[in-house]
């Protein structure tokens, strides 16, 4: 309803008594201890939020209604406003409804239930929250007896995961554990279509709707082979309608991965190998062609063998190098194939060459972009057989075996990196790259 000052003036004159017993009635539901709610199985209803906004410099009440996303007649009702073009700095304003929590330092609520013996006080102890702010939201007194059971609103950062549900989330789906340098998944379902950010050991992952829903969203979890063990974080933030960031952590126990270790004796004249500056540098150009995340298929099947089964694993992914006792400590990003020279090298499954060139350190290299920030990289090969551009097909040969750049004898080096970080290979010659159910 659009009114015109006048009218809302006359409104005004009308309704006076009427609001001012509202309003002393809105008062009491927060001030006093409520017998009546401590009783009630039903949630606080949203008019129970209210909170007080102090008017600053250039403050319209339009603007101010806009931004709580309150409908200006009802602020102007609420407040008692003669002339909504007065208001003055200093001057405090009740804001009703859900926009009351942003006042109150609170985003989106989540639903938390009582447990034996608890009042108000405990509740928010237990949750780490302002015992203050919880009792106002819910319209109880710190002191108020809950019984078993109720429910009571809270800031959904406070809220425990068990529901898996915190605001327009509504599903949350991760693996409880994840080895060291393997790949997981996690789903995230939403109420609405959202742009979340999800961080995972330091990196934001890249998320793709599942069948094209952009209210489910899918994405890989990848290790790295030196990830801390131990309780690893997922942060996922969003903004509310009202454009307030929410944050919420899940964490995923991370498993030592048992990796060996080995020693490794650089010649002399291979020793360029271990210098920092030529090894730095190619590791950093590699590193900028696995950044795009391109469109891509999302692979529900196994890789298959990049070479003949004939040919043994020399060295696992992960294994801890010691190169020239001590000289340089790193670890292995691929899985080693001893294989003569001339061996077929092929497609794993399908993608593009983004790279085909000689390099002095990984010598002869092929690099496959699978889509969607997945890649596989190929070093030391005697001879490639895709160009840039070209799309290969699955079990295509793509190179053969060689001994180019710093190798200390024909194997291939084989590698898989997700967003950038290398991850084994192995996993998925048994299990496919993404989930299959859907
Ligand atoms: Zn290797």
């Amino acid at each position: 309803m659009n009114l015109t000052t006048t009218q809302r003036r006359s409104l005004h004159g009308w309704t006076a008594i009427a609001l001012s017993l509202c309003l002393l009635g809105a008062l009491i539901a927060i001030m006093t201890p409520r017998a009546a709610t401590a009783q009630s199985q039903e949630p606080p209803a949203a008019s129970t939020y209210s909170a007080t906004y102090t008017v600053v410099a250039g403050d319209t009440l339009a603007a101010i209604a806009a931004r709580f996303d309150v409908p200006l007649d009802a602020l102007v009702e609420l407040n008692q406003i003669a002339d909504p073009a007065l208001i003055q700095v200093g001057q405090e304003l009740r804001i009703p409804g859900k926009a009351a929590l942003l006042l109150l330092g609170v985003g989106e609520t989540a639903r938390v239930y009582a447990r034996p013996g608890e009042t108000l006080g405990t509740l928010a102890a237990r949750l780490a929250q302002d015992p203050e702010v919880l009792a106002a939201v819910n319209g109880v007194t710190v002191t108020a007896r809950l019984f078993p059971g109720q429910p009571i609103s809270a800031p959904v950062e406070a809220v425990p995961p068990a529901p898996l549900r915190f605001g327009s989330v509504t599903g949350f789906g991760y693996p409880p554990e994840l080895e060291q340098g393997h790949t997981g998944y996690i789903r995230l379902t939403s109420a609405r279509p959202l742009s979340p950010t999800v961080v995972w050991d330091g990196r934001a992952l890249p998320l793709f709707p599942v069948d094209g829903d952009p209210a489910r969203l899918e994405a890989l979890l990848p290790s790295s082979a030196v990830q801390e063990p131990g309780a690893q974080p997922i942060t996922v933030t969003y903004a509310t309608r009202q454009g307030v960031p929410v944050t919420r952590t899940w964490t995923v126990n991370v498993l030592d991965g048992g990796y060996g270790f080995q020693t490794i004796q650089v010649p002399e004249d291979k020793m360029d190998s271990l210098d920092p500056a030529v090894r730095g540098a190619e590791e950093a150009f590699l590193a900028t062609l696995w950044e795009p995340v391109t469109p891509g298929e999302r692979w529900r099947s196994p890789f298959t063998r990049p070479l003949g089964p004939e040919y043994a694993t020399t060295s696992s992914f992960g294994t801890r190098r010691d190169y020239n006792n001590g000289l340089l400590i790193n670890f292995h990003t691929g899985q080693d194939f001893g294989a003569p020279v001339g061996a077929p090298v092929h497609a794993p499954i399908t993608g593009t060459v983004v790279f085909s060139d000689l390099l002095t350190i990984f010598g002869h290299v092929l690099v496959l972009d699978h889509g969607e920030g997945v890649y596989t990289n190929y070093f030391h090969l005697d001879k490639i057989e895709a160009a840039p551009g070209e799309t290969v097909a699955p079990g295509q040969e793509i190179a053969q075996v060689g001994n180019s750049g710093r190798s200390t004898g024909p194997h291939l080096h084989w590698e898989l990196r997700i967003d950038g970080v290398a991850v084994d290979p192995m996993q998925f010659l048994e299990e496919p790259l993404w989930p299959i159910d859907r």
